[in-house]
């Protein structure tokens, strides 16, 4: 081999090698940048899911009352304070005692004259959940917070009520967080919602 050859082979080498080292240097720069937006994606979904806690955690969050409805399907009496409160309330949103989510707003409601609050829709679909029930010897519809999986009431259909979807939810006042809609703009945390409780 010639010393020319040599060098020009020396050169070629030297080339060769910086493109590889280049190409791997931006190859694992997208690598880094692919895994930190899949770290976003997963911290987002880790936002949205299911609020699961202890039976002692929500005894803990949760009166009495509100732990008997929400973690073991119980129901309130009929035509109680909460019912009362209900007729009362203006315009605004039914959040779940448990977790906060929307379940209701006023716009749904009206007056079955059951003696429990009563709404004809969910405000948000997806926060909502049906399974059949049947505790009583006869079928129901079990209504349940589809983020906590506390329980809510039941709903019925076909009763005749004047409604858009002749079917009623009847929800246990006690597990509904009323949030105005005029109070809600100037609400600057959910924190502040919560003591309100
Ligand atoms: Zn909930």
């Amino acid at each position: 081999m010639k010393p020319w050859m040599l060098k020009i082979f020396v050169v070629l080498a030297l080339v060769i090698l910086a493109t590889i080292f280049t190409l791997s240097f931006f190859a694992d720069q997208a690598n880094a940048e692919t895994k930190q937006s899949q770290k976003k994606l997963k911290t987002k979904m880790n936002s949205i899911k299911k609020v699961e806690k202890t039976e002692e955690e929500w005894k803990q969050e949760l009166t009495e009352k509100q732990f008997h409805i929400l973690r073991k399907a119980g129901t309130e009496r009929p035509f109680g304070k909460e019912y009362d409160e209900f007729k009362k309330q203006g315009g605004g949103k039914y959040l779940c005692a448990g977790c906060g989510s929307e379940l209701f707003t006023s716009e749904t409601k009206f007056d079955s004259k059951c003696g429990w609050p009563s709404f004809f829709d969910p405000a948000d679909a997806k926060n909502v959940n049906t399974f059949e029930d049947f505790h009583l010897g006869y079928l129901r519809t079990e209504v349940r917070c589809a983020v906590c999986d506390g329980h809510l009431g039941h709903v019925f259909k076909g009763e005749g009520f004047d409604t858009p979807t002749d079917k009623r939810y009847c929800i246990n006042g006690a597990i509904l967080r009323f949030v105005p809609f005029e109070t809600e703009a100037k609400a600057t945390s959910k924190e502040e919602n919560k003591s309100e409780l």
